[in-house]
């Protein structure tokens, strides 16, 4: 199975038609069709990592100052309690049946499946753990690729929501130098899969610590990374910026 990271950028998107939500549809047409999805969001931030088993999670509208509209999508796909244990087994991640899908994992997967038939499971981020921790607890789960399931991490190449809100005040639509630097810099390392570099890449730089000021958006990257090796091909699906976010997507197989 192929694997993707998503830039999953504003809840917006999964009302609005636009280049981004086009985008969104466009990746299910790029990976068979999987038995369930394993999706690492950045906004299932915790102490701890967790698994979530709920057989019936709900949306959840982890945002503020949206339109109604947003409020009231539902995105009522299943859980999959099989395959949580099967995380949790791998992992030793703790089953959690309060969670259900956030925003990072709905807006991306009701343009894709928008049905909502694919089974979803949610794997939390532990805000505790190093990059290179987090390296190798998501290695774990690469033999889910061989179980017909979908890993997909979902955050953002670049994401710096003070810098966003203030673009979006000063009705500034430009490209910041250190957004396009550490977006390059980032492709650049995933095809050579520098590994070494990725795990010293944040928070090492300016750059860096601009375009995550929390490692969160930054994080399903490294998870998407780590399941994939040198046999797999890499492409760019989406590409490009809404103001200082980079709203680049990989897939990996
Ligand atoms: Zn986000």
């Amino acid at each position: 199975m192929p694997v993707l990271f998503v830039g999953h950028g504003s809840p917006l998107y999964a009302i609005e038609e636009n280049e981004w939500s086009r985008g969104f549809r466009g990746l299910a047409d790029l990976t068979p069709r999987p038995s369930s999805v394993l999706m690492v969001s950045a906004h299932w931030y915790t102490d701890g990592t967790f698994v979530a088993s709920n057989e019936r999670p709900p949306t959840i509208h982890d945002f503020y100052g949206f339109p109604r509209e947003l409020n009231e999508v539902q995105y009522p796909a299943p859980g999959d309690l099989q395959l949580a244990n099967r995380v949790r087994e791998l992992t030793g991640a703790k089953l959690n049946d309060q969670w259900g899908l956030d925003h990072g994992a709905w807006s991306v997967l009701r343009r894709m499946y928008p049905n909502a038939d694919v089974p979803v499971v949610q794997l939390s981020i532990n805000g505790r753990l190093s990059v290179a921790a987090h390296l190798d607890l998501a290695k774990s789960l690469v033999p889910l690729r061989d179980e017909n399931v979908l890993i997909v991490g979902s955050g953002n190449v670049t994401h710096n929501l003070r810098d966003l809100m203030m673009r979006m005040q000063m009705n500034d639509s430009s490209v910041p130098d250190w957004s396009r630097n550490f977006d390059e810099r980032l492709r650049e390392i995933l095809v050579s899969r520098d590994t070494k570099s990725l795990v010293e890449f944040w928070p090492a730089s300016e750059d860096a610590r601009r375009s995550h000021p929390t490692p969160d958006h930054f994080l399903p990257i490294v998870y998407a990374y780590a399941v994939t090796d040198n046999q797999d091909q890499l492409s760019f699906p989406i590409e490009g910026f809404d103001r200082s976010v980079s709203m680049r997507a990989m897939r990996w197989g």
